[in-house]
């Protein structure tokens, strides 16, 4: 970190008209769905942002994501009903209120790929979860279906469980970017911090910022957010933040890519307190679609190579659905971590998590259905630190823009 006595409140000025210096009110390092979702709330609120991001757009982990907007039920699953389950619980209602627009962040233009997600038992594993589904925490939640209200796949004979319906949704991660980053195209910018200078209170002032083009600017702000996902752990190294330690949770994901008729977005139940499997489906460009596969499979899956974890998905969809034919399925898997707040025993954490120090905050969301949540807790805290809204003449078209990446579907099959 640099240290800079020259300092005068940025928030004061104004910027040259062309000038390698750029003011702003804050910047953002870090453009998932933490980092474009706190960048559409913080301008709509009025403050001048800038992100910065390393590479693509939601490249880290928020397309790898399934996109499931849950209210926490899955966690809940073997009676241990407790205040995580509340943290989350809430989330389905406020993203619907969202994607109605009218909420400070519109997400009107989002594509929802499923209003509604499923949760199925095979008969046998059924009585392991009765005291699950009698629980008050449910109530109103969860409806279990009629074998004529069951998904296609489901209302084979062959299919003996019982199927519930959840008030959860999935959303398509592409559009939600693409609706995220309508109006603040030109402030998303593709570089990476490589210092940051701060005064002798230790506020940073401004960070170095080396664009994709090799440009270096320097942007002068009131507070900076790390929304970096895996990315934080080097940046509070370099600025020196010592209280938002990080944890990587890895998955080894599998896709199924197939032409069969039966869009999916469920969770199998199997013996443990975890769903066995989590399948959703997205639509391919050549019009093909992908079965992705997380829960249990993709956590215990991370010690095994590709063609082991491809075996072990065959196995468990040639199981789960006898009837279903999956011959001329194509498989491919790739490894991810989570990035979350460091808990004790490396578990999951129950909530957003976004953490000030000095005027620097770093976050994490820890699931995208918390983003809202998220945005409660950044705001807060901008609004603590006495961040003021300004109006800046930056002339930023001629910086290079980050893109949104691509689904690994699109990029895995060859
Ligand atoms: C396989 C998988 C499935 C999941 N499914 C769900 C689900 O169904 N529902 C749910 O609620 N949650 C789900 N999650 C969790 C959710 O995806 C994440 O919590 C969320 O996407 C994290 O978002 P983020 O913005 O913090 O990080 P990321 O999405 O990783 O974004 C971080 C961005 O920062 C950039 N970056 C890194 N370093 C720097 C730097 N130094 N400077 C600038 N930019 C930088 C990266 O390139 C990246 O674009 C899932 C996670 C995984 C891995």
């Amino acid at each position: 970190m640099m240290m800079d006595s020259m300092q005068t409140p940025s928030a004061t000025r104004t910027s040259p008209e062309i000038s390698t210096d750029i003011h702003t009110d804050i910047l953002l390092l870090g453009g998932g769905i933490a980092g474009l979702y706190l960048l559409k709330l913080l301008s709509n609120l009025g403050y001048d942002c800038i992100l910065i991001e390393k590479d693509q757009l939601g490249g880290g982990q928020t397309l790898q994501s399934q996109g499931i907007i849950h209210g926490g039920l899955k966690y809940a699953l073997g009676g241990n009903l407790n205040a995580e389950s509340d943290a989350i619980k809430e989330m389905p209602d406020r993203w619907r209120k969202l994607l109605a627009g009218g909420e400070t962040v519109d997400l009107s233009n989002t594509k929802v790929i499923a209003k509604t997600q499923h949760m199925w038992s095979a008969g046998k594993f059924a009585s392991k979860f009765t005291s699950f589904f009698a629980s008050k925490l449910v109530r109103g939640r969860i409806d279990k279906l009629k074998k004529d209200q069951m998904p296609a796949l489901f209302q084979a004979p062959q299919f003996t469980g019982s199927v519930y319906k959840l008030t959860d949704l999935v959303v398509d991660t592409p559009s939600l970017l693409n609706n995220l980053c309508q109006g603040v195209e030109q402030r998303i910018l593709q570089g990476e911090a490589t210092a940051f200078s701060s005064n002798e209170t230790g506020t940073i002032t401004s960070s170095n910022v080396t664009l994709s083009d090799g440009q270096s600017i320097q942007i002068h702000h009131q507070a900076v957010i790390f929304s970096a996902g895996a990315g934080n752990e080097s940046l509070t190294n370099l600025a020196e933040i010592k209280d938002a330690p990080m944890q990587r949770r890895p998955l080894h994901m599998v896709m199924a890519k197939h032409n069969l008729p039966y869009p999916l977005y469920a969770h199998g139940l199997g013996t443990g307190s975890k769903p066995r499997i989590t399948i959703t489906s997205h639509a391919t460009d050549d019009g093909k679609m992908v079965w992705y596969l997380g829960g249990e499979i993709a956590e215990n899956g991370i010690d095994r190579d590709s063609e082991s974890q491809i075996i072990e998905g065959k196995k468990e969809l040639n199981a789960l659905f006898p009837w279903v034919d999956f011959s001329n399925t194509e498989w491919a898997t790739f490894f991810v971590d989570r990035a979350e707040p460091l808990q004790q025993g490396l578990i999951k954490p129950d909530c957003s998590y976004a953490h000030n120090e000095r005027n620097v905050i770093v976050t994490w969301p820890t699931k995208l259905t918390l983003a809202p949540n998220l945005g409660d807790r950044v705001l807060a805290l901008i609004e603590q630190q006495g961040v003021t809204q300004n109006t800046y003449s930056n002339e930023l078209s001629r910086f290079p823009k980050a893109s949104i990446a691509t689904q690994k579907w699109e990029s895995l099959f060859v």
